[in-house]
């Protein structure tokens, strides 16, 4: 409630002929509600700013958490992708050393192999033979051993 507006008011009636003149009745009730008005009309604006500006702030902030999260996922992909160049690598080497496709003989779709290069249908590689064969051979030298290994699961065996 607005006391100096009442006060205002009840002065403006005393002068103007007290609560028997309607004109003043009527004045007195439009400056009421308009005293009303303003209060109703002018909090929510406040409120609502306040309340966009925190959703304002809480999508900035995901909006980093998930800008963040893009940068850690692009770095893990770069070294997926640098472990992915390496053991590629590592594959073609080490199957030449056994005159291996890199494939394996694993994949009847390999245009290099037809699904023919197991180990022994090339020409051994030398350099990647004395590389990784010959240390093993080494090891291996003394009572023979007749266990095979069995290979690892290829990810072409379903399109046989
Ligand atoms: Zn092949």
């Amino acid at each position: 409630m607005n006391t100096s507006n009442d006060n205002l008011m009840a002065a403006l009636m005393e002068q103007m002929g007290g609560n028997n003149n309607p004109k003043m009745e009527m004045l007195a009730k439009i400056l009421a509600q308009q005293n009303n008005q303003p209060q109703n009309t002018a909090q929510p604006q406040p409120a609502n700013g306040d309340k966009y500006k925190g959703q304002a702030r809480k999508l900035m902030a995901l909006n980093k958490e998930l800008k963040d999260k893009l940068l850690l996922l692009k770095k893990q992909k770069e070294q997926l992708l640098q472990y992915l160049d390496y053991f590629i690598e590592v594959n073609a080497v080490f199957s030449s050393a056994v005159g291996a496709c890199e494939c394996w003989g694993d994949d009847p779709q390999c245009e290099k192999c037809r699904g023919q290069g197991k180990p022994g249908a090339f020409a051994i590689q030398q350099e990647a033979f004395q590389y990784y064969i010959r240390p093993a051979l080494k090891q291996q030298q003394g009572p023979e051993k007749e266990q095979l290994a069995q290979p690892p699961s290829s990810p072409f065996k379903g399109a046989r």
